[in-house]
């Protein structure tokens, strides 16, 4: 840091700091807005530095499930964090790491067997991706490799991080433009529907010898806008994907926890993940932590003698004890049955509110409108479907002078609110939402 900086620092306000030393996610540094400066959070409320509230609808980017600097969280990390913050994980155990695989496991929607630990949401589908790239090398005679199932098959507008190997299973987007030529050669298919579905069978029949693992974000695509596609389908797809014993990893970074009125949104669905991703919601957003959990055909592939089938990788903040007990809390918290039902109490909130939506008169300005669980979105119908319309800047803007967090996707505004959130909450998301479309 410069000295003149220095000597200036303490009569600069927290923008002014942050303009001076922060680079900031997703955000166009040219003409940039100043970041707003948040002191607290409490419930759904966030609080700035002047004492404004404003309602956290979109959980912090999806994370926070029970409302923001938990007391029963926080309390159960205060004692982790005097007992044991942090040990190495490779020949090293602990209680909240062996405890949350436990409780995982009796929860996730198939039969899985093993837990693997990681740091993020990227890094839990990277750790998927090797696992069942490995998989398949592993069971080949000789460890060579010149194995035949190389090919990843991922659905057209994924999401799956921003690792290179999770964008590369991602949608060719914005997001990639800069990596393209860097990025390893992924085999995209369109989401499942009725006009669609023989289609994308016969595509998987011809190449499914090929591939050898199948990554989806279970009937909520997130971040390529929130776009929904129906369990009917999707079943189908998976049916014919399981013919040819391809790995089927369920990307529930976003879905997981609740967020779609089930547990995991892989419960909508009959045809159950080999490999399940977690993290966002995994801690209440608390913390950062990454799990991929697994079945048991895909851990045998690594009990071999040859040291060479090892799963070579781990982080350094692997299996972390106090983002495991963030996440044992958070698990208490959600268990409970007012948790469960407060999920079910948004869900249907959401439902109604939908049906206002669509009766609005000036409905031609909104489109798409859709719901699942907690989520509910739609477009605004003005220039293109795309992540940098500009309608996001004017709407995020005026929904802060009203009181409440909403961050669109491009034209695609959605919701996705802590299950802490009030009646009263609720109703002043729903409103602002209809002031600033203009009704
Ligand atoms: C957010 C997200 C990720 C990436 O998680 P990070 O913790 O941001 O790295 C991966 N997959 C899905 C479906 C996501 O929504």
């Amino acid at each position: 840091m410069c000295k003149v900086l220095k000597k200036y620092i303490c009569r600069m306000t927290l923008q002014e700091r942050d303009n001076e030393v922060i680079w900031h996610p997703f955000t166009h540094q040219k003409n940039r807005k100043p970041p707003l400066p948040i002191v607290k959070g409490e419930g759904t409320i966030l609080f700035d530095e002047e004492g404004k509230q404003y309602i956290d609808a979109i959980s912090s980017w999806w994370v926070t499930l029970h409302g923001h600097a938990h007391k029963y969280i926080a309390e159960k990390l205060y004692q982790q964090a005097i007992t044991l913050e942090q040990v190495i994980f490779a020949g090293f155990t602990h209680e909240p790491a062996v405890s949350l695989a436990e409780r995982l496991l009796t929860i996730l929607p198939n039969n899985f067997s093993k837990i693997f630990y990681s740091d993020n949401g990227s890094t839990s589908t990277e750790v998927a991706i090797k696992m069942s790239l490995q998989y398949w090398w592993n069971n080949n005679e000789k460890a060579t490799d010149s194995f035949k199932r190389k090919k990843i098959l991922a659905f057209n507008d994924a999401y799956h991080g921003d690792t290179f190997g999770a964008m590369s299973v991602s949608d060719r987007s914005v997001f990639t433009l800069a990596f393209h030529d860097k990025l390893f050669e992924v085999f995209f298919i369109d989401t499942p529907d009725e006009t669609n579905i023989e289609e994308l069978k016969s595509i998987i029949s011809k190449e499914g010898e090929s591939i050898a693992a199948f990554i989806y974000e279970p009937l909520v695509q997130g971040a390529g806008g929130i776009r929904m596609y129906e369990a009917k389908w999707m079943d189908e797809l998976l049916k014919t994907v399981k013919l040819f014993d391809i790995i089927c990893i369920a990307d529930e970074v976003m879905t997981g926890f609740g967020r779609t009125g089930n547990l995991f949104a892989s419960q909508y669905l009959t045809e159950r993940p080999d490999i399940i991703c977690l993290s966002k919601g995994l801690t209440g957003g608390t913390m950062a932590l990454g799990v991929t959990a697994c079945t048991d055909r895909i851990y045998q592939a690594y009990l071999s003698e040859d040291k060479l089938k090892t799963f070579f990788h781990g982080h350094s903040f692997t299996a972390n004890p106090l983002a495991c007990t963030a996440a044992l809390a958070s698990l208490d918290l959600l268990l409970q049955a007012e948790c469960l039902h407060k999920i079910s109490w948004i869900s249907e909130e959401n439902r109604r509110f939908s049906d206002i939506l669509s009766t609005l008169n000036n409905r031609i300005l909104i489109k798409n409108i859709r719901v699942l669980g907690t989520i509910i979105a739609f477009e605004i119908d003005k220039g293109k479907d795309e992540y940098l319309n500009e309608v996001a800047t004017g709407f995020t803007q005026k929904a802060l002078d009203m009181g409440v967090y909403i961050r669109p996707l491009g034209n695609t505004v959605y919701i996705m609110p802590p299950y802490c959130i009030t009646k009263e909450e609720l109703t002043k998301v729903y409103d602002t939402i209809l002031t600033i479309l203009g009704n």
